[in-house]
């Protein structure tokens, strides 16, 4: 069976169904075809089901790429504005946590069904439970051959396959594979926003820890965050770490400065005349079990009033800049983002479309660009969506 459409989208999640409603807004006749039997698996999970679904601070800098200025014309062309309105109008409650971090107020799931009333309204089809088996151009027109719903010929084609983190929701190298089909360069990728493990000499030293939470600034490649930094049974996580995550590489360090908002040689020095262990100074401003912990792996177990004043000042500097050298990410089963991806070079950024391949447009996680913690992934999908859905 040959099913003629104008736009054919591979990929029901958060880019694909925004991109997919564009179009058939415009008329275009639109499919999407889904290979799970659900839609927006990520968006529903996202933001621990709240969906943290943009930021009211998107700017360039949020996102990591090879080639940096790529985003621009996209975030220019649908601003966080732009998604408020569209939530708005479909009655969905939200409100901002933090740091322009909006969150849905009852449930992720909201989203999900106003992405799906978008489709319907825009009359798309979704095809769900689609095994494309092949993909090939012939003259202006790709035939996109699944094992189970038929064959589908289209002028446009939008590949909206998403990023390989979280595979358990569905994520595949599809997008990628059909990019390297078509002669695109794709950048290799590598887990984003992860929890770090630890290597073998911290575990030991913090396996007791799994649990605590200390603030602080975590900054790694120049770049740093501020947050809760939670112990786990294996290593290191919370906002802060999930940030670093993504500019981390392996063999390099992170850096924690466990003194955020002061002078940790002032702290010490005006402490000093007290005959009560470190530890004890420490435990008023970190969790006690901490302070214990990372005084003895650092050998500072005496009263404060037994250092010198070269001393202190070595502890003051450490506590500023704590340097651990994690053995590897938890990998892209725990990653809620993948750096690398379809190279942009090879994208318009004003339409989404491959440069050399007419009529074939990728959208969202599936490209070369990782936002970071805080709503910045799904407003590249809405952003990414809505520029190549105006033109596909
Ligand atoms: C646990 C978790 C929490 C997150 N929380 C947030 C958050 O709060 N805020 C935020 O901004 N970002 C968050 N993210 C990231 C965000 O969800 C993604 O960046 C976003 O969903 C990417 O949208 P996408 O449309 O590109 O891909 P996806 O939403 O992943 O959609 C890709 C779709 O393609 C389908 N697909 C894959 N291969 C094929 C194929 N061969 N044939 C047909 N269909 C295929 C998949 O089944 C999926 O439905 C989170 C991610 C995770 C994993």
């Amino acid at each position: 069976m040959i099913i003629n459409k104008d736009v054919v989208v591979i990929g029901a999640g958060a880019s694909g169904l925004f991109a997919a409603a564009e179009a058939g807004m415009r008329g275009r006749r639109v499919v999407v075809l889904e290979r799970s039997a659900a839609l927006g698996n990520k968006v529903r999970v996202s933001g621990g089901g709240r969906c943290n679904f943009t930021n009211l601070n998107v700017t360039p800098d949020n996102y990591i790429s090879q080639n940096p200025r790529f985003c621009i014309s996209a975030l220019t062309g649908f601003t966080p504005r732009d998604f408020i309105e569209i939530i708005e109008r479909y009655g969905i409650r939200y409100y901002e946590k933090e740091q322009g971090q909006l969150f849905c107020k009852i449930s992720s799931g909201e989203v999900v069904s106003m992405l799906r009333r978008r489709c319907e309204d825009a009359g798309v089809t979704i095809v769900y439970n689609a095994k494309v088996h092949d993909i090939t151009k012939r003259g202006d027109v790709f035939v996109i051959v699944t094992n189970n719903t038929g064959v589908f010929h289209c002028s446009s084609l939008c590949l909206a396959t998403g990023g390989i983190s979280y595979p358990q929701l569905g994520a595949t190298t599809f997008g990628y594979r059909i990019a390297a089909q078509f002669g695109l360069n794709v950048i290799p990728t590598r887990p984003a926003l992860v929890p770090l493990v630890f290597n073998a000499k911290d575990s030991a030293d913090f396996s007791g820890l799994a649990g605590i939470s200390v603030d602080a600034v975590v900054s790694c490649d120049g770049r740093a965050f501020r947050g809760g930094v939670l112990f786990t049974q294996r290593g290191l996580s919370g906002p802060p770490v999930l940030q670093v995550s993504s500019y981390w590489r392996a063999g390099g360090y992170i850096s924690i400065n466990l003194f955020p908002d002061g002078d940790a040689w002032e702290f010490l020095l005006s402490r000093r005349r007290n005959k009560a262990e470190l530890a004890t100074i420490l435990s008023g401003v970190f969790s006690k079990n901490f302070a214990r912990r990372w005084c003895e792996i650092n050998s500072y177990v005496r009263p404060i009033n037994q250092f010198n004043d070269k001393e202190l000042r070595e502890i003051a500097g450490h506590l500023h800049d704590w340097k651990l050298w994690p053995a590897k990410t938890e990998g892209y089963k725990r990653a809620e983002a993948v750096i690398g991806g379809v190279d942009t070079g090879e994208l318009s950024s004003k339409t989404m479309e491959a440069k050399k391949v007419n009529g074939l447009y990728f959208t969202g996680e599936v490209m070369d660009v990782t936002g970071q913690l805080g709503g910045y992934n799904l407003h590249w999908a809405w952003a990414s969506g809505y520029a190549c859905g105006r033109h596909m």
